[in-house]
């Protein structure tokens, strides 16, 4: 356990309430709401915040609409990517105090948010690349007489992009990256748990030089701002983080005037462990698959699949390494574990604790929420591995969305193929074993987006990420990404 200390001055944390950013303006909701930010580690009130509803999107996509047929239109790549280099260079300068928001916001270790830079930065720099990389094609047509075909690339117009809380820095980049990339103008609405740093980085797309109306950025509630966002009819096109139930009332709403969707949806993803595995590096690796960010991460690897013949050994291991980790308050840069998001989160992460005793799963380690001392105030619970679990248990099915292990045997690989697909999700994967035709076989046998092998939760702005069957479609980062916010226009001249 760690010492509590506390990040006193954020210079961002000046107690002035914080507006929402529309054309470019700082503005209050139009029904003069506000809500209030906290931090999960403490309990306090961090800062009150404009809350959005549907009158202020309306207010918000007008903008966006005008930025989009306006002088944005007419922007050239060039330009474009200088704004993203620009926006860049002022996410490094000020990079410390934005991973401290994050910290502060949403619970992660501050340990985790500042080693997101290079990942950052990474990003907003790779999409400044694909700024002056986007292009058609021309293509050879068999009709009679002489015609020429070719195909332009088109910004989609309008992006609504919807984001959770488990990384708001890096989820803004995601979203406003590719838009600047391709021309298209957004409304972002940030998570109510989390909206401070997609606020104050708007304040830096300004600084930037971003022409108003191009980001703007809403904060406020899901079923209000996000609904009236996901509806809109002046929306062409949704980018949307979260859950896979929020992530089907989207599609719901998008039918009424049948706008482009790409969903990132949750998981719950299997990490598959042989017994010929390096398991210095697999006991580590499968715990943090799943304790990282205290499990609040998508395509944490929480089916912990292990060979039958060392299952007894690793998940001792695993449940060993589990109790090495500091937890504690997630601005100590010793801290490795920091809190649920929420006391929401809690009630839900401790509720799947209950039942996977009541499913007659073995907990090795964790089990409880923490309590002692400060960390009453809080929202902590430890990482947790539950051995003697099968398939069908709810804590195998359900995604928990804390950092709970469930771990399962196995004893052949067709077998454990077959059961890691056994889920209605595919977004990541993870294989840990020494032996090339066995990571092989995996890599092609397991239905998700992504598969690690003897690693995990490697990601880079080149490399697409995104899901199979429930866990979503459309990808993010790499070149896949910058298509989905892209038409394709044909263009055909008849030449004699
Ligand atoms: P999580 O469990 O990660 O909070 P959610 O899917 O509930 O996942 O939330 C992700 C984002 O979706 C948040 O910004 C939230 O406000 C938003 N959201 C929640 N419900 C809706 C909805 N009905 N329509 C649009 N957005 C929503």
């Amino acid at each position: 356990m760690t010492v509590d200390i506390q990040i006193t001055r954020h210079p961002y944390l000046d107690g002035k309430p914080k507006r929402m950013y529309i054309d470019g303006k700082w503005l209050e909701a139009a029904s003069g709401k506000t809500f209030d930010s906290i931090n999960p580690s403490t309990g306090e009130v961090l800062a009150s915040v404009a809350e959005g509803d549907a009158e202020d999107i309306d207010r918000a996509v007008a903008a966006a609409r005008r930025a989009f047929n306006g002088p944005w239109s007419k922007f050239k790549p060039f330009q474009r990517q200088a704004l993203l280099l620009k926006l860049a260079d002022l996410v490094e300068q000020y990079f410390d105090e934005l991973a401290a928001l994050d910290t502060l916001d949403m619970g992660a270790p501050i340990s985790r948010t500042t080693g997101n830079k290079l990942r950052a930065l990474g990003m907003l720099r790779y999409y400044a690349g694909q700024a002056v990389s986007i292009h058609g094609e021309t293509i050879e047509n068999s009709l009679p007489g002489e015609y020429v075909s070719f195909t332009l690339k088109e910004p989609v117009g309008v992006v609504g992009a919807i984001i959770p809380w488990n990384g708001p820095l890096t989820a803004t980049i995601w979203k406003i990256g590719p838009a600047l990339a391709t021309g298209c103008t957004v409304v972002l609405k940030p998570a109510e748990e989390a909206p401070l740093t997609p606020l104050r980085l708007a304040e830096l797309c300004q600084e930037a030089g971003i022409p108003p109306g191009v980001v703007n950025v809403v904060p406020g509630f899901g079923e209000t701002a996000g609904a009236a966002l996901a509806s809109h009819p002046d929306v062409d096109k949704v980018a949307f983080t979260g859950s896979h139930l929020t992530g089907q009332k989207i599609v719901q709403a998008s039918a009424g005037n049948l706008k482009r969707v790409s969903l990132e949806l949750g998981g719950k993803s299997p990490d598959v462990v042989f017994a010929d595995a390096d398991l210095d590096a697999a006991v580590p690796g499968a715990g943090m698959a799943v304790f990282a960010n205290s499990g609040q991460i998508c395509s944490a690897g929480t089916r912990l699949f292990v060979e039958k013949t060392i299952y007894d050994e690793f998940t001792a291991r695993v449940a060993a390494f589990s109790k090495t980790l500091r937890v504690g308050n997630s601005a100590n840069p010793d801290t490795q574990i920091g809190p649920l998001v929420s006391a929401e989160q809690l009630d839900r992460v401790t509720g799947y604790l209950a039942i996977g005793r009541q499913e007659g799963a073995r907990p090795l380690s964790g089990g409880e929420r923490l309590t002692d001392g400060d960390m009453a105030k809080g929202y902590f619970v430890p990482p947790t591995v539950f051995a003697d679990v099968n398939d069908d248990m709810r804590i195998a099915q359900e995604e928990i969305f804390g950092p709970v292990i469930a771990a399962i045997p196995f004893a052949s690989i067709d077998e454990v193929i077959e059961r890691a697909n056994r889920t209605g999700f595919g977004l990541g994967s993870g294989v840990w074993t020494r032996d090339v035709t066995k990571a092989h076989q995996l890599a092609r046998g397991i239905r998700a987006g992504s598969v690690w092998i003897n690693c995990y939760q490697a990601m880079d702005p080149a490399v697409p990420f995104g899901g199979y069957k429930m866990s979503g479609y459309g990808r993010e980062s790499g070149k896949q990404h910058v298509e989905e916010y892209l038409n394709v226009k044909s263009v055909w001249i008849k030449t004699a």
